[in-house]
């Protein structure tokens, strides 16, 4: 840029050199809301070059101090550094799998020429969960006393339960048995309190909540059949992946969110409350397709759940459960039926403010961000 001060024949001139710098992480070419364990971040300080070179120096562990180790020695604009068990050294810092770690926040900077400083907090996992690990054992017997004894689910708790007398056949406890049980697994009384239990093979499901009917029953056959809440299950996947404690609670927080939009549905209160307003759009006329589309709203919000909760590990998020993906795929999926949603417009009007609370408390701000992975945009 060049400043120009008018003084008769000979103007004064001064040129006043800009350079934009940024400092901008990645791994395997992504930029990643949550980066992976073991493997390399590359560090890159963007330069239109106008200054000439810079001599950098970086700081790749956080401590608050550079030329700290041989990960952090030498001086250019790229850096590669990978966060691991093994000792830090040249390329590698060291991340301990421990529970202090378990959401770990680096904050990364470089300085430029000993003066300008460019700083980020980037997020790193765990290879795997920790913390406080599954008891139970390989049994079901084991595991279902696990849930017993760990989650205090009864007749009212999370919410008031149905009794499965009330159901269409498909929820009476022959049922439950028959679909989650086996000839040598009795699953407990459900009516007995035993609103969470332990379910046989479930093809790739980690959990599920037990309901049956939805308004287009209540419609069909008069006001005790509606949308009945039951139970919630849990399968052999949180044993089988090694999930800890709080990645089970997390798990089991997500089901008792949905008993309580089902309740909501089911008893109309608040007065055509979103979930309410869902079911009674998309299942009488479209039956399970309708249904599947329900599910896209519940599930964002459950999903953002287990994001919002701060006792879970990033592990979860990016390679336990894969919460950023998922949650990434039910919400653009919600937003873009939100979109086709006609002559509806208080769930239009609902949905979109339902969308908009999700949009607005998610946890990290890359999420908002085009360039990062499993960005999300807002509702129209
Ligand atoms: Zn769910």
């Amino acid at each position: 840029m060049v400043l120009s001060y008018p003084a008769g024949a000979a103007p004064i001139e001064d040129k006043l050199n800009i350079d934009v710098v940024t400092l901008e992480e990645r791994q395997e070419s992504k930029r990643r809301i949550i980066n992976e364990y073991d493997k390399n971040i590359t560090f890159t300080v963007k330069s239109g070059g106008s200054l000439g070179a810079y001599a950098y120096k970086w700081d790749l562990n956080g401590d608050g101090t550079r030329d700290s180790g041989a990960w952090e020695s030498g001086g250019g604009a790229i850096k590669t550094v990978k966060y691991s068990a093994a000792a830090s050294g040249a390329g590698k810092v060291q991340l301990l799998c421990e529970t202090a770690n378990r959401r770990k926040v680096y904050n990364i900077s470089v300085a430029l020429n000993d003066q300008f400083i460019l700083s980020k907090n980037i997020r790193v996992a765990l290879g795997c969960y920790v913390g406080t690990p599954l008891g139970g054992g390989t049994t079901p017997q084991g595991r279902d006393a696990e849930i017993q004894n760990t989650f205090s689910w009864n007749n009212t708790t999370p919410i008031a339960f149905d009794n499965t007398g009330q159901g269409y056949g498909r929820a009476e406890q022959e049922q439950i048995q028959q679909l989650y049980g086996s000839s040598s697994y009795t699953i407990r009384t459900i009516n007995d309190n035993n609103r969470i239990f332990y379910a046989l093979d479930q093809s790739n499901r980690i959990a599920a909540t037990l309901r049956t009917g939805c308004v287009r029953d209540r419609k069909n056959f008069g006001t005790n059949r509606g949308i009945l809440v039951y139970a919630s299950y849990l399968t052999n996947i949180p044993w089988d992946h090694n999930f800890t404690r709080e990645a089970l609670t997390v798990t089991v927080e997500h089901e008792a969110k949905h008993c309580r939009q089902f309740l909501e549905a089911k008893e109309n209160n608040p007065t055509n409350n979103v979930y309410r307003l869902l079911d009674e759009h998309y299942v009488p006329t479209w039956g399970d397709a309708g249904y599947n589309n329900v599910v896209l709203f519940l599930e964002s919000e459950t999903h953002l759940q287990e994001l919002n909760d701060k006792n879970i590990d990033f592990y979860h998020y990016v390679q336990g459960n894969q919460e950023l993906q998922i949650f990434n795929t039910k919400y653009s999926d919600s937003r873009d039926l939100l979109d086709k949603i006609q002559n509806n417009p208080d769930l239009k009007n609902k949905a979109k403010l339902f969308l908009q609370n999700i949009y607005n408390s998610m946890p990290f701000d890359e999420m908002k961000k085009g360039d990062y992975e499993f960005n999300v945009r807002p509702p129209m």
